[in-house]
């Protein structure tokens, strides 16, 4: 077989939706959302707002790195889809001054996928694998020593002429994203050094991303309007900046100056937000619970229900759902609350009937 190197492309990561954490309600829309959302990225630690903790303990590990000169230890970022974890690993590449080279876990089919990869990779090189959690076994497994001594044992061939040959690989640092920390071996997470868990931003946060990205857009965004955007966010700056190009459309098409609090809350009104930054589809989750209160649901049927999948339900919709008391879990499946009652409208012990087909 041919180890035929592969051509990186790092702005790649931008165009290719495989390579994104899952869409849902916190994606990155279509290929003109997603350019859109390049723009507004940080470049820089400097940039980067919020997540103090986790910055000040990176800033740590570069600076040592480089005084070594040394690769940085990997590192594996957890946390909803939106909350950075792509934009970090491009801004370690940019700290460390070296190149960043994207896959993802479902790119990676067969050890050879990986192969290819990493004996491209030059010394300090940081490989960024999103979806991490979504790399097959066999993938992982050669990945350890890859990980461990920077080396790897390449079979060539198969049956009697099979041959294997070991590979050493400059000196990289894998930069794991995941959305389902859960999910990963044992093994493959101990072989980050570095391991950070992205949490959703306050609100004062995501009102200093606000005021970056209408900057970046050009557009006047008053403080009032920022912070209502902020609050119906869920804590996720890609949905603050989606919510704040939507709004700049309507700003736009209505030829006003600026965006003030009463566009934000028409246009969020518009797009079927609440007071509580939930929209159609979380509405939808908590009514299917909400047919029979008292008798939790199981994943699969919410998701059949809704007609999403259960990752996604997992991953997207219920941290937020979860986050506000509006959703709790049992061992026997999801249960809604009385203040998720409410949240839809409904009086504690009351029933959601027709409100979904
Ligand atoms: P993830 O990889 O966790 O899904 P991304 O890194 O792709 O999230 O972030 C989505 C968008 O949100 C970015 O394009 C960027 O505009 C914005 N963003 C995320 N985190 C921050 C932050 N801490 N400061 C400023 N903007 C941010």
């Amino acid at each position: 077989m041919s180890l035929r190197p592969r051509v990186f492309d790092p702005t790649a990561l931008e165009a290719d939706p495989e390579a994104r954490s899952t869409g849902g309600s916190a994606g990155a829309g279509g290929p003109a959302e997603r350019d859109l959302e390049a723009g507004l990225r940080p470049q820089s630690l400097t940039e980067f707002v919020g997540q103090e903790r986790l910055l000040s303990n990176l800033r740590v590990a570069i600076q040592a790195a480089r005084a070594r000169s040394e690769a940085l230890d990997h590192v594996l970022f957890s946390g909803p889809p939106g909350l950075g974890k792509t934009s970090l690993a491009r801004i370690l590449a940019h700290e460390l001054g070296t190149r960043l080279v994207p896959t993802s876990g479902p790119a990676l089919e067969r050890p050879r996928d990986l192969v290819g990869i990493l004996t491209q990779l030059e010394r300090g090189d940081v490989l960024f694998v999103d979806e991490v959690h979504r790399i097959p076994a066999p993938v992982e497994e050669f990945l350890y020593s890859a990980m461990e001594d920077f080396s790897v044992d390449f079979t060539i061939d198969q049956g009697p002429h099979a041959r294997v040959v070991p590979l050493q690989l400059a000196p990289f640092t894998l930069v794991g994203a995941t959305t389902r920390e859960g999910l990963l071996s044992a093994p493959f997470r101990a072989r980050f050094g570095i391991a950070e868990r992205l949490v959703p931003y306050p609100a004062e946060d995501l009102v200093r991303i606000l005021a970056r990205s209408a900057s970046i857009l050009g557009t006047e965004l008053l403080p009032e309007a920022a912070q209502l955007i902020a609050e119906r966010s869920r804590g996720t700056p890609r949905i603050a900046n989606r919510f704040l190009r939507r709004v700049r459309d309507f700003a736009e098409v209505g030829g006003a100056r600026a965006v003030d609090v009463q566009l934000a809350r028409e246009t969020l009104a518009r797009l079927g937000v609440d007071q509580h930054g939930l929209e159609e589809l979380d509405r939808r989750i908590l009514s299917v619970m909400a047919q029979n209160p008292d008798a939790p649901v199981g994943l699969k049927t919410i998701a059949a229900a809704v007609g999403e999948s259960e990752d996604t339900i997992e991953e997207v919709f219920e941290p937020h759902l979860l986050r506000c008391g509006f959703l709790q879990r049992t061992a026997r499946g999801r249960q809604v609350t009385p203040r998720g009652l409410e949240a839809l409208g409904l009086e504690p012990g009351a029933r959601a009937r027709g409100l979904f087909a």
